[in-house]
């Protein structure tokens, strides 16, 4: 069995921000040259996400909505972990939006469903971040 280990890394500008990491996750596995196993993929921060889903500008809008208001950022106040910080709701959106996945590998390439595209979610960016792909197979 051949193993494979990377951390991406990302430095979002903005504090909250959903970005298609396909293209890495499958560069990564091009350079594994693994073709049948399991791609893990997961945060390495309690405040960002790593989830899958469609790659579309509307429902990317509506995650926003949605996220604040089941964990609105404002009044940072609210929370008492907020002590020194102002990233609890963070910390609950990435609880919601979920730490990792797992993607089959078949005959060399990532075995997603039609609209299924990987996303790390970043709920307090403005620093640099990591992400981890652990691939496993031969
Ligand atoms: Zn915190």
């Amino acid at each position: 069995m051949k193993t494979y280990r990377k951390e991406l890394w990302f430095e979002v500008p903005t504090r909250r921000a959903l970005i298609n990491i396909t293209p890495q996750v499958d560069a990564c596995l091009k350079e594994s040259g693994i073709r049948e196993g399991l791609v893990l993929v997961n945060a390495m921060h309690i405040t960002a996400s790593v989830f899958i889903n469609d790659d579309e500008s509307g429902l990317h809008h509506d995650y926003e909505i949605w996220l604040e208001k089941l964990a609105p950022h404002e009044p940072v106040s609210q929370y008492r972990h907020n002590v020194g910080e102002d990233n609890a709701d963070a910390h609950m959106k990435r609880q919601i939006m979920g730490r990792e996945v797992v993607v089959a590998i078949t005959e060399g390439r990532l075995d997603f469903g039609t609209w299924e595209r990987i996303f790390y979610g970043e709920f307090d960016g403005r620093r640099r971040k990591r992400v981890l792909v652990k691939i496993i197979g031969e």
